[in-house]
């Protein structure tokens, strides 16, 4: 099974697809901590995506395609993955459509987390306390809120016209937010 969890910056996409990736028992790949992975290690390009993450830009495409194919093409992808915070545009859901379907293949769900913007920034910017992240402050705040509203809620769109979107009120506290979440699933099997 794949599935999709998106949502705006702060919504409890970590927190919610580490619950989810034990639940559905398959395995969890999120595509911002794969590249500031990358950063961590200095390799070329770290150093090329450095600026983007800081300033809450999409790296390009064609990078974060190649990153992430590559992981799905490892043998425990294969059978089904839990995506979070991949896609972020049209052309990487097409990439990644036409990806599985070479592949007998297709996603399965998409899980939109939605919540208050307001709440949303008084989530980060008390993260951005706890764990120190570069992109965690005000500015970038609101820059990515914007980059999600302008490239990745088109998305939503996308995949309606599956039939496969499930928008979850992310708002309460996480445990609640989960089950709100596995109810999909429950309904599903
Ligand atoms: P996240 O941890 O999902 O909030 O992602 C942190 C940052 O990584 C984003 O603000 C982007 O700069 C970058 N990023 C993560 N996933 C993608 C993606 N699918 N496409 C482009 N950039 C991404």
């Amino acid at each position: 099974m794949f599935v999709i969890l998106m949502g705006p910056a702060g919504v409890g996409k970590g927190t919610q697809s580490k619950r989810l990736t034990e639940y559905l028992k398959v395995p969890r790949m999120s595509s911002g901590e794969m590249l500031r992975q990358e950063i961590q290690s200095g390799s070329t390009l770290g150093q090329a995506i450095a600026d983007h993450l800081r300033n809450g830009e999409l790296v390009s495409d064609e990078q974060i395609n190649t990153m992430v194919l590559k992981h799905l093409e490892e043998p425990q992808n294969v059978n089904g993955c839990l995506l979070d915070g991949y896609p972020r545009t049209i052309a990487q859901a097409e990439t990644l459509d036409q990806f599985l379907r070479e592949r007998q293949r297709t996603v399965n769900a998409v899980i939109v987390m939605v919540a208050d913007p307001e709440e949303l920034v008084r989530r980060l910017l008390s993260r951005g306390n706890i764990e120190g992240r570069s992109d965690d402050t005000l500015d970038t705040i609101r820059h990515r809120t914007g980059v999600y509203e302008k490239q990745t809620s088109p998305l939503v769109g996308y995949y309606r016209r599956a039939g496969i979107v499930h928008e979850i009120d992310a708002m309460g506290t996480p445990d609640a937010v989960f089950e709100r979440i596995v109810r999909v699933f429950e309904h599903a099997a």
